[in-house]
């Protein structure tokens, strides 16, 4: 859980530009809008459309499943829905019942891990949607039941008067609120579509804090931002997708390609490789292996000097000195190779690995888990005038590497 990373401080500079674009057309009055409210209407669609498309295209389960709670609410406060709603004689729909479905599925939707869209669990998830609608529905065409939800979503019991001036919703309506940001925060935002339902979390306070008036247009731009967002969001996890490595969240070797045509004339390159790891892999299971890397990975982010990691590709690594010789990279990565050598790796494991471990292990530990230690091997090179390009730089650090595994492992040569 990371409350404060850089990526959340941009939604939130991104939330107040779209807040404060508002606020100036607020005062620039509705009329432009409203007479370009069909096109922004079919504009509106369009954007929806490749949401659907790219949330199947990317396997999206979760972007999907909101998108189409957006598109069904969108179809029950438009035109088409307002004449189906008048020709089963319900009531209008009013903003805070949308806001209070939002809001849910939200939340539950943070709870998903991602199964696939038409899949049983997928598909399931789909017909809980539009039994949601449909319910919604039967509470718009029955008239004591309709009025019961809206005087309980309605009712003030934190007696916070004020915030009914400027505020559609009852308190319980910005408690669920808060409920669905935090829960949120707390599930972690790994991906660009959890920045996505938090902007959309924002907006939706933001349009019910502006509602009074205009609420036709207002609840479109609502819809419109949403959408956009969702997939911008979509399509920024495709791109971090192809450039980063999923187990360690380390630049993938794409990314790497690309760093090298950026290198000046003075660079190092090394590469690093974790050593004996097929044993480590039999011993422990890949599972227990894949941990390892991500443990690895996560020391290796900290090495010093300015120092870029890549996953190179298996249990290999390529890091970069931008403007260092090797002489100066040499004492980064010994720094590097010293920590990983000398961090115990704790392993657990539900199940006790097949072979029997070694005897002589610690007891210190629990069942099941075990400590032991990891080495890497580096090699190392500075591009000189003889290098054509980077990839001779590296096929140089690749043979100081096979050197080091050579000279008995756990050690950096150059
Ligand atoms: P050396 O000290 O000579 O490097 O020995 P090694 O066993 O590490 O060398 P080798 O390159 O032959 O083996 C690499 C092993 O790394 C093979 C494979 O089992 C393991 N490996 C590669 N990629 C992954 C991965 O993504 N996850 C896990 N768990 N293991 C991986
Ligand atoms: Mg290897
Ligand atoms: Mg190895």
């Amino acid at each position: 859980m990371k409350f404060f990373d850089r990526n959340l401080v941009k939604m939130f500079l991104f939330s107040l530009l779209t807040c404060t674009l508002l606020y100036v057309t607020y005062g620039l009055g509705f009329e432009v809008f409203l007479k370009y409210k069909s096109f922004i209407q079919y504009s509106l669609y369009f954007v929806f459309l490749i949401g659907f498309i790219l949330s199947v295209f990317f396997n999206k389960s979760r972007v999907f499943f909101i998108l189409l709670l957006f598109f069904l609410l969108n179809i029950f406060l438009g035109p088409v829905g307002y004449e189906l709603l008048k020709g089963a004689g319900a009531f209008f729909l009013p903003f805070s019942i949308v806001f209070f479905i939002i809001s849910i599925n939200i939340i539950i939707v943070s709870f998903y891990r991602e199964r696939g869209i038409f899949t049983t669990w997928g598909l399931r998830r789909i017909f809980i949607i539009f039994g949601q609608l449909y319910i919604l529905y039967l509470l718009v065409t029955n008239k004591s039941l309709y009025q019961g939800l809206l005087s309980c979503l309605n009712s003030d019991f934190l007696y916070l008067g004020f915030l009914q001036n400027h505020f559609q919703a009852a308190e319980f309506l910005v408690v669920l609120w808060l409920l669905a940001f935090l829960v949120l925060l707390v599930k972690g935002l790994e991906q660009a579509e959890d920045y996505a339902f938090l902007f959309l979390l924002i907006q939706l306070f933001v349009t019910m804090f502006f509602l009074k008036e205009y609420p036709g247009i207002l609840l479109l731009k609502f819809a419109f931002l949403s959408v956009l967002a969702l997939n911008i969001a979509m399509i920024k996890d495709f791109y971090s997708m192809a450039y980063h490595d999923e187990l360690t969240g380390l630049p993938a070797r794409r990314a790497l390609r690309e760093e090298l045509l950026k290198l000046g004339n003075s660079y190092s390159i090394a590469m690093l490789d974790i050593d004996f790891f097929k044993k480590f892999n039999d011993k422990y299971g890949h599972d227990i292996g894949d941990q390892v890397l991500k443990m690895v990975a996560a020391m290796m982010k900290r090495t010093k000097g300015g120092a870029r990691v890549f996953r190179y590709g298996g249990e290999e690594f390529t890091i970069v000195f931008a403007g260092k010789g090797v002489k100066e990279a040499y004492d980064y990565l010994e720094e590097l190779r010293r920590d990983i050598a000398d961090h115990p790796f704790i392993i657990r494991s539900k199940k006790r690995p097949p072979q029997k471990p070694d005897q002589g292990k610690k007891t210190s530990y629990p069942a099941g888990t075990e400590k032991t230690k990891i080495t890497v091997s580096i090699g190392v090179a500075e591009k000189k005038a003889s290098h054509d390009n980077a990839a001779e730089v590296i096929k140089e650090a690749d043979q100081a590497l096979y050197r080091a595994k050579k000279k008995g492992r756990n050690r950096v040569e150059y």
